[in-house]
């Protein structure tokens, strides 16, 4: 098992003026060939801070990966500190130097001395081929362990990491595992009781393990397995997710990264259902994550955005006593939104949505993120939902959006009653 660690090297990564993309990267990839990574480091452009930091790291990890301070300016010094770290000069390699030249002279540009400094590469280096910019990267042994150096732009670096440094590291260090993650997405069953419901595996599974991660209003099931082949993790994970299926299966939507919108629209298109939608709080949301699906116009008709009581009630047809009686946030509002919008659209569906998303407009009845979803099917069925969103507004917005979204797709998923 080898290990390894990274480095990014950058002086505007310490002022946070740059955000670190290229750690996220290697470390993705690295995780991927089963490769451990223990540390990660950002180091400025100091030649001797830099030389320290690969210094350290090689003392402890079989592999260290650099990024950036490969260019041609003088803040550019990664070389001189991996060579300084390894003990080794810097050498001009020819044939790096002819083909520099010759991209100056493809561009029309006369080539500057500073140029000819990334032709120099610590004594002993592969030079590792950069298509899409001046800066080759390098790879260097040192002892039973490697320094690999690459330039800092992602467009140039990320290339080269999967196109030799991946390859490289997998014959070096004989890696032959592989690891598979699947996602299992849900929606509207909160973190801790979906966590309840599958902590047991969640303690008993080692691998492949599970991970629960939450983000606003979806919560993911991780299940990551690492393994021989590619068909051994498949197996593991093939084997374990029919146990997860059981305990949450109702509220998972999808398992090949398909998203809401998307999972949805595949729900509806199966049906042969329509929807149209009449957003207040959520302003146009719900339209907008609606046709982020491509092939959404064969479901959504579209939508209203009717924010005040007079559009309420001049669009949507609601009767304005009602609005008096119960305020616009109100189930009868969104009731009465929901069937406003199916009608005008003619559609199979209609989704409302009306409540209070702050900061102000709260009163004691009738709280900051109070909101009612409406969902009118056919005849005059119509579902809805009481909920109380927290957070910021746009929190509020957002998490209003996602359960509409939530309760179009549980009444157009799948082999489920329709409850
Ligand atoms: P350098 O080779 O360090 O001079 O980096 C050149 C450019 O690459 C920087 O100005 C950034 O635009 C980009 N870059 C460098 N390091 C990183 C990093 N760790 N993450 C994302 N972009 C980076
Ligand atoms: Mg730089």
């Amino acid at each position: 098992m080898a290990t390894a660690e990274i480095i990014t090297v950058g002086t505007e990564l310490l002022l946070g003026q740059l955000v670190d993309t290229n750690t996220a990267a290697i470390a993705a990839a690295l995780a991927e060939a089963g490769v451990d990574v223990y540390r990660q480091t950002s180091v400025g452009d100091n030649e001797s801070r830099i030389a320290a930091a690969v210094g350290e790291a090689l003392s402890r990890a079989d592999a260290v990966i650099c990024a950036g301070g490969l260019g041609p300016t003088v803040d550019d010094m990664t070389r001189e500190a991996v060579a300084a770290a390894a003990h080794l000069p810097l050498q001009l390699d020819e044939p790096t130097l002819a083909d520099l030249r010759a991209f100056f002279a493809g561009v029309n540009r006369p080539m500057t001395e500073n140029n000819a400094r990334q032709a120099m590469f610590p004594q002993g280096a592969d030079i590792l081929p950069n298509p899409n910019g001046t800066a080759p990267g390098f790879a260097l042994d040192v002892g039973a362990k490697c320094v690999i150096s690459l330039p800092g732009p992602p467009r140039e670096m990320t290339p080269m990491l999967h196109d030799h440094v991946m390859p490289r590291l997998k014959r070096r260090f004989g890696l032959d595992s592989v690891i598979v993650t699947r996602v299992l997405r849900t929606v509207g069953m909160p973190e801790s009781e979906l966590d309840s419901r599958i902590s047991d595996l969640f303690r008993a599974s080692i691998n492949p393990s599970i991970a629960v991660l939450a983000h606003l209003g979806q919560v993911d099931v991780k299940l990551t397995a690492k393994a021989r082949s590619l068909e051994e993790a498949l197996a593991l994970i093939n084997d374990l997710e029919p146990q997860v299926r059981t305990r949450i299966g109702d509220f998972i939507f999808s398992g090949d990264g398909q998203t809401l919108p998307q999972a949805l629209g595949a729900a509806m298109r199966t049906r042969g259902w329509t929807i149209a939608s009449a957003e207040s709080i959520t302003g146009g949301m719900i339209g907008n994550l609606l046709t982020s699906a491509a092939g959404s116009s064969q479901y959504y008709a579209g939508g209203t955005i009717a924010y005040s009581d007079e559009a309420k009630t001049s669009t949507l047809n609601v009767a304005p006593e009602l609005i008096e009686r119960h305020g616009a946030v109100s189930e009868e509002v969104a009731i009465a939104m929901a069937i406003g919008a199916r009608e005008l659209f003619h559609t199979t569906l209609g989704i409302s949505t009306t409540g209070i998303a702050g900061p102000g407009g709260a009163r004691r009845d009738k709280p900051l993120g109070l909101t009612y979803i409406a969902l009118a099917k056919p005849g005059s069925d119509v579902h809805v939902e009481r909920f109380h969103f927290s957070g910021e507004r746009e929190a509020v917005q957002r998490r209003a959006a996602l359960s509409a979204l939530m309760l179009i797709w549980r009444a157009a998923r799948p082999n489920v009653r329709n409850d």
